[in-house]
């Protein structure tokens, strides 16, 4: 019973049409204005105003009020302050303002019980106020601790908050490409000439290899050899030849004595996270590390701690207060981080993680293909890939492809194997798939001038940014460059214009990057041409005149952490 109350306290109510319930507000310029309270939560309360709340009189979207009280029949109760969400003019002379209680919970389960009912969430209108798309964000879905008798209501919800998303330029989840490849591709979203070709400044096939034709040759070959599917988990039916010449060609490359496949960046994370580690170990990762880095952390068993990004101090502070406590340990970073493009300085976090006798993990995801020597990859620019434990990666980034793999000794990959449950129970990566990424793998390593290429472009596209005022190292090293806007709004409007000009970029916000970290993830490509950059230098340009947006002078990049 305990559940269920618990449940209906995080719902919905509807005042019920024959009740009339006041809220009476304290109007922080002196006196109160009683409102038609129509609806309430736990914390929020709805409310009807005739007439217009007056700036001049303190009430600003935000704004804390002074103690209000609830009034119906001959009830009383005191809320205590509330916070003006904000005002819509829903119809003339009829004002909805949604509040926020501050100091107490709206008695719903007290005698206001009585005048109260479970709103419909599918009649759209009481939510329509809490997801105006300009002020909210997956965020408020994800971190919102409310809950409802029935599992589904919050899709409901977010279905509302949906609708008016997707027809705002806000919206960006979904954007689907017509037939086409390479740097410039066409999407299903017309730009204002009616031409649907773009730049793609977005991708993560850095090399250009998903396009290669002797990589879609391989794969049609591979296609007529093994069928499409690969029939089975690994350890049942589903490895081939092909499985076992890329395992072997990637312990090579980086120098370890066996490899192991993932069906994806994500999956070997998780899997690698989840076998590797049990209760009586910790893990210790960057705190910007992926998703599929936190997604293996929580599904360990293990205790679980960040360090600040980048910071060797953070990280010997955490193991120094902690690593006594616990029997393994594993520190975790980036060679390259995904939304910030930066480098850690491996070498200190390597030495610290020796100093405490815990394990050194990479994930190599955005490195391996750019940076370091023969852009082997972060580990390998320290000259550390030898002390590097695990080596973990994906092949959607350096071939354009998709799968997973961890390079390590033979022992610990032989554990992976038999224990890493996304790779025991799940099925092998297609053969063409796995024929595919040996062909990209083979070029890349046979052609040098694909990197090179590469860093050519990075420089000239970096140069460029640093040009117009972006705070960019001039030693940007790898192919993910961040350029933080901050102003969501001005994202929004800077990615429009670029959109209409013929540049497709990818902007993140919050939650994916902080609030005031808002920005575009530029990704250049080997091959972009050097007027493929111009371009998109020049079309950034006007979007940032007509955006009247300009790089503060104080770092965004402080503002951004
Ligand atoms: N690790 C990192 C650092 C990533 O950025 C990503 C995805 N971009 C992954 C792992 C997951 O890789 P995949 O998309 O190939 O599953």
């Amino acid at each position: 019973m305990a559940n269920i109350v618990k449940l209906i306290r995080h719902s919905r109510f509807n005042i019920q049409p024959e009740h009339q319930v006041q809220l009476v507000i304290t109007i922080p310029s002196g006196g109160t204005k009683s409102l038609d309270l129509v609806n309430c939560s736990l914390t929020g309360l709805g409310a009807i105003s005739r007439t217009p709340l007056d700036q001049e009189d303190g009430f600003t979207d935000g704004a804390i009020l002074p103690p209000a009280k609830i009034k119906w029949a001959n009830h009383e109760c005191f809320l205590g302050r509330l916070v003006l969400r904000a005002t819509t003019l829903r119809a003339p002379n009829e004002y909805y303002c949604g509040f926020q209680t501050i100091d107490s919970k709206v008695p719903i389960d007290g005698p206001l019980s009585r005048v109260i009912k479970p709103a419909d969430l599918s009649e759209g209108n009481i939510y329509d106020f809490d997801l105006n798309p300009e002020k909210f964000t997956l965020a408020s879905f994800q971190n919102s601790d409310q809950t409802n008798i029935d599992l589904f209501a919050k899709c409901r919800q977010f279905a509302i908050l949906l609708k008016k998303w997707r027809d705002s330029p806000k919206y960006q989840y979904k954007t689907v490409r017509t037939p086409s490849k390479g740097a410039r591709v066409s999407i299903d979203h017309l730009r204002k000439n009616g031409r649907s070709d773009y730049i793609i400044m977005g991708s993560n096939d850095y090399l250009g290899l998903a396009s290669h034709p002797a990589v879609i040759e391989s794969a049609k070959k591979a296609l007529d050899q093994y069928g499409f599917g690969s029939t089975g988990s690994p350890v049942t039916t589903g490895l081939t030849q092909l499985h076992e010449e890329l395992t072997a060609y990637i312990a090579r490359v980086f120098g370890k004595e066996k490899a192991i496949l993932y069906n994806s960046g994500y999956g070997a994370n998780i899997g690698i996270l989840s076998a590797l580690t049990g209760e009586q170990d910790l893990i210790v990762a960057d705190i910007l590390s992926h998703a599929s880095i936190h997604d293996g952390m929580q599904m360990s068993k293990a205790t679980k701690r960040f360090f600040r990004h980048n910071d060797p101090d953070s990280l010997a502070k955490i193991l120094d207060k902690e690593r006594q406590n616990f029997g393994g340990c594993l520190v975790v970073t980036e060679g390259v981080f995904s939304m910030d493009g930066d480098v850690p300085p491996v070498d200190k976090l390597l030495n610290i993680a020796n100093t405490y006798q815990a394990r050194f993990m990479i994930d190599e995801a955005h490195s391996w293909g750019v940076v370091g020597p023969a852009g082997l990859g972060a580990a390998a620019k320290y000259n550390l890939l030898n002390q590097t434990d695990l080596v973990m990666g994906t092949f959607s980034k350096i071939c354009g492809t998709i799968g997973g793999f961890a390079a390590g000794d033979a022992q610990t990959i032989e554990w992976l194997y038999h224990f890493s449950r996304a790779h025991v129970f799940s099925v092998a990566l297609p053969p063409s798939t796995v024929a595919a990424t040996l062909t990209a793998l083979k070029i890349f390593y046979e052609d040098r001038s694909l990197l090179d290429r590469l860093h050519a472009n990075i420089k000239h596209f970096v140069r460029g940014l640093r040009h117009l005022g972006a705070p960019l190292d001039a030693n940007h090293e790898s192919s993910v460059v961040p350029v933080v806007i901050g102003d969501e709004k001005i994202l929004g409007e800077m990615n429009a214009s670029l959109r209409d000009d013929g540049v497709f970029v990818v902007p993140v916000v919050y939650p994916a990057v902080p609030r005031l970290g808002s920005r575009f993830r530029f990704t250049v490509m080997a091959t972009h041409s050097l007027s493929d950059l111009d371009l998109v230098l020049s079309v950034f340009e006007k979007a940032m005149i007509k955006s009247k947006f300009s790089f503060a002078k104080e770092s965004l990049k402080e503002k951004a952490a």
